[in-house]
């Protein structure tokens, strides 16, 4: 998965302008953000895919992987985790021995990538998930971007 837009890192301070009267349309989009992960979910149960749950790729640098968010995620991920953690290692920060301290709220990538699972499946998925996430932006006139995970959290953390 590659950044495809990384200009705008900070649409949480966008959703955030005092009096913002967005305020409600971005509690729609979590609304809608958490239906998308449900058909996500779905769509993965229903490839069968192969996972201990070992932990390995949510430490990036070892793993030599990379995860990528949007920014409806990264709203919805916000709104459900204050404040967001910094990232500073190679490892996600809401890994703790090897487990997701943050299993409801992670994001399409952590849902859709499998180490074991064919990579045509797993790319159409993430293109389907993309998409429907841009067209929420534009529903909703909310920035899109895509950008890697310590730059979300990096520049989510400045706006709490
Ligand atoms: S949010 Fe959870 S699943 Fe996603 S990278 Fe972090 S620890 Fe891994
Ligand atoms: S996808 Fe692979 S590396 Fe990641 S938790 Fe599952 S088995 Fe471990």
């Amino acid at each position: 998965m590659k950044s495809k837009n990384s200009k705008r890192c900070n649409p949480l301070c966008h959703s955030r302008e005092s009096g913002n009267p967005r305020l409600n349309v971005n509690s729609e989009i979590c609304s809608q953000v958490s239906e998308i992960y449900a058909w996500l979910d779905s769509q993965i149960k229903s490839m069968n895919v192969d996972c201990s749950g070992c932990g390995k790729c949510c430490d990036f640098g070892s793993f030599g992987h990379k995860l990528f968010v949007t920014s409806p995620e990264l709203l919805y991920f916000c709104e459900n985790s204050k404040p967001p953690k910094k990232m500073s290692t190679g490892v996600c920060p809401y890994m703790e021995d090897y487990k997701c301290t943050a299993r409801d709220l992670r994001f399409s990538g952590c849902r859709i990538f499998f180490c074991k699972a064919d990579d045509e499946k797993i790319n159409k998925l993430s293109e389907q998930a993309i998409k429907k996430f841009k067209k929420l932006c534009d529903k909703y006139n909310f920035p899109y971007s895509y950008m890697e995970l310590s730059a979300a959290l990096n520049c989510a953390e400045l706006s709490f």
